[in-house]
């Protein structure tokens, strides 16, 4: 077989798979209303179907999910057909591929000059049609698969921002006109409260919880009893409006008038709608709602960028599933499939061997991403990861990528599984794993990996923050066998730094003179540079603080160490067992001699004791924080003279936030209390 052939077979049977797969999907998603998958993953995966069959056109199937519009509805209800079809939307995923949309329509439109667009939320609900006669809601329809929808007129009465009646009269005399007959489309949602309040009401009765306020809301519209979908409270707010057998332009010409329209008749509107005369303004729109959108009680999945000009629409038209003069412009996603290459193994400073997947490059919140860690092999046995396989990867907000699980429908035969090794990969010495760990680990003290992550540790910016040594000079200064400790750092000279490679006089006079200023970074530091297990930044400050010296330090006993206020037993022993190994002691006596600080000064004590900064203020801590857990901003602020509550009140003087912020940020910016971030209040405290 020659190599296209190959090609081409591999291809063929990854569109297998990705059929198989993505029809599964679209069936549990759509009939079941109980997704299988995360609908980025979804994405992700239709479109690398979507890529290979644009590449080999001969494997387009009429029944390949590319080709169809939706999933055929289910039976319980009467099917109707839609007057318009409800069309689905085209999907973007960053600024670059709305650009190449407004590309495409400006190929097909080449006289149309400026533009306006109208930029919507996109709100994570259920499409429904509304048909009003004389003013009288007559029909409700969910959009099936976008010809034909399933009558729900009994539930659509239940939801009270859906009027039974419109304000036709007035709207009537302002244009002059008779409005028989409309029809309405929108999307019904459920408020998240409502949905994260159904979903425990359902883990309680022991019924299967909704995957997403999406599928909830689909879920409630196709009860078969109303007063369950009455009980549901689903809101709804209304995007399109159409008047059969009408030209529109004679009451609207553009979508953002049929929107004020839709609210004089007596519909809900979102509010954040927005005119945007130019493709910036709807990058700066895409860009504001990417984190305010957290603050909504709705869910929204991005943002829904349309054409203002009804008549612009109307001469671009559709294709077979999508308007052209419309596009869903996503955000980006936290999670996505991608194929495990490899699976290598890593030797950390602490000796720990990681092993790390190396995966086909896949974008990820904004970043490309090709490595996740997959801890140890434990972690790998409980995924049963094997090389070969398709996996999803997360990465959200600035968290580390990691690997959630593997999608075992998608493993093709050749598989291998992965075995942890018996000797370190880097020095060749046997690995050790001990009895209750999960851990293997290099014990080999003078193991290069282990010397390297020690190094790095040290020159890093929370420790003695040496510029201008970064990861490829560490490791030559191993590998070259100029450094063999930390303290050796403190005898380079200019001489010995020129001769390895990419280095000039001037570079190696500046790395010499920022290695002899880092001797006068702070005790703290110091000891956070040690890289002792456990003692982290804060741990690091919490301990000077206590011991001034390290002749204090190294001989407190456990207990001692663990009266520190927010050091625990781990953290005490873990510092005792250092000092008394002798090596150590032997590291510190090198150290001390090169002038680095092993002792607060008397400004530095005197600051830590008097370090009221907070006095009298009252903190409260919401969503995660990027470094300190919560326990430990507690401590600091405490230390501070500050006192730290659950609520948010008039009575609060600060709200610190992170990640995922909820209800406490919503009240403390109505009440219009200072935010700060873990950065600014290190900053403070810092300062
Ligand atoms: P879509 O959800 O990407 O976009 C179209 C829909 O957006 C419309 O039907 C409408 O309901 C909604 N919408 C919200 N606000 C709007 C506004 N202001 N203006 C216009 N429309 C607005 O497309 P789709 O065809 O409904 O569904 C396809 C998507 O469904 C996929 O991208 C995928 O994410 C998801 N899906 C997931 C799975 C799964 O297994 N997780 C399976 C199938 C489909």
């Amino acid at each position: 077989m020659d190599l296209v052939q190959a090609i081409n077979t591999e291809a063929k049977q990854r569109v297998q798979e990705l059929r198989q797969l993505l029809q599964k999907a679209s069936y549990a998603y759509y009939v079941l209303d109980s997704p299988i998958m995360e609908d980025p993953v979804y994405d992700q995966l239709y479109r690398e179907l979507q890529q290979l069959e644009n590449q080999y056109p001969e494997l387009i199937t009429p029944d390949s999910p590319t080709q169809r519009v939706g999933e055929k509805p289910a039976t319980q209800f009467i099917s109707v057909r839609h007057n318009v079809p409800l069309y689905s939307l085209e999907n973007a995923f960053n600024i670059e591929e709305l650009k190449a949309w407004e590309g495409r329509w400006r190929r097909q439109a080449p006289k149309v000059g400026e533009v306006e667009y109208v930029c919507e939320l996109k709100i994570d609900g259920s499409a429904l049609a509304l048909t009003y006669e004389n003013g009288i809601l007559t029909r409700g329809a969910t959009r099936g698969d976008g010809v034909t929808g399933e009558d729900i007129t009994q539930n659509v009465r239940t939801i009270r921002s859906i009027p039974l009646r419109l304000n036709l009269e007035e709207v009537e005399t302002l244009h002059a006109t008779s409005l028989q007959r409309i029809e309405v489309r929108g999307e019904a949602f459920l408020p998240l409260e409502v949905f994260k309040q159904i979903n425990q009401e359902r883990q309680k009765a022991g019924e299967t919880v909704f995957a997403n306020p999406r599928n909830a809301a689909a879920g409630t519209l196709r009860q078969l009893d109303s007063q369950i979908v009455a009980r549901r409270r689903l809101d709804f707010f209304a995007y399109t409006l159409h008047i059969p057998g009408r030209d529109d332009a004679s009451i609207a010409n553009t979508q953002w008038e049929a929107l004020e329209l839709l609210q004089n008749l007596g519909f809900r509107v979102n509010p954040n709608h927005k005119l945007c005369p130019s493709m910036d303004d709807v990058a700066q729109y895409y860009e504001y709602w990417d984190t305010q959108r957290l603050n909504l009680a709705y869910m929204t999945d991005g943002v829904v960028v349309k054409l203002n000009s009804f008549k612009l629409q109307e001469q671009l038209g559709f294709t077979q599933k999508f308007p052209r003069w419309a596009i869903a412009l996503k955000y980006a996603a936290e999670e996505a499939p991608t194929r495990v290459e490899n699976i290598a193994v890593n030797v950390g400073r602490t000796g720990a061997l990681t092993p790390l997947a190396q995966m086909r490059p896949v974008q990820l919140a904004g970043t490309t991403v090709s490595r996740a860690t997959l801890h140890n092999a434990d972690r790998i046995a409980q995924l049963d990861i094997r090389i070969g396989d398709t996996v999803i990867v997360r990465k959200a907000g600035e968290i580390i990528p990691e690997v959630v699980r593997v999608l075992k429908e998608l493993r093709p035969d050749n598989t291998q599984i992965f075995v942890m090794p018996s000797h370190c990969p880097v020095c060749g010495q046997p690995v050790i794993r001990e009895m209750g760990e999960a851990v293997t680990r290099c014990v080999n003290a003078s193991c290069p990996a282990i010397l390297k992550g020690a190094i790095e540790h040290w020159v890093s910016r929370d420790a003695l923050d040496i510029r201008g040594m970064g990861e490829k000079l560490v490791h030559q200064l191993v590998d070259r066998r100029v450094v063999h400790s930390v303290a050796d750092l403190y005898s380079l000279t200019e001489e010995t730094l020129c001769e390895l490679e990419r280095m000039g006089k001037k570079l190696a006079q500046k790395l010499v003179e920022a290695i002899a200023q880092s001797k006068n970074q702070p005790w703290s530091r110091v000891l956070y540079g040690l890289g002792i297990r456990h003692v982290g930044s804060v741990n690091a400050q919490l301990l000077t603080q206590k011991f001034p010296t390290v002749e204090q330090l190294a001989q407190a006993s456990s207990a001692e160490i663990e009266s520190v206020y927010g050091i625990g037993e781990e953290i005490a022993q873990s510092v005792h067992q250092w000092f008394d190994i002798s090596a150590n002691q032997t590291l510190i006596s090198r150290l001390k001699d090169t002038g680095l600080q092993f002792a607060s000064t008397v400004e530095e004590t005197q600051a830590s004791q008097s370090h009221q900064k907070f006095a009298g203020k009252t903190f409260v801590i919401t969503g995660t924080l990027p470094t300190l857990k919560r326990d430990e901003a507690k401590t600091f602020i405490q230390k501070a003279g500050g006192k730290v509550t659950d609520s948010v009140s008039k009575k609060t003087d600060y709200l610190v936030v992170g990640k995922e912020a909820g209800s406490k940020l919503v009240k403390a910016q109505e009440l219009g209390i200072s935010q700060l971030s873990e950065e600014q209040l290190l900053e403070i405290l810092e300062n």
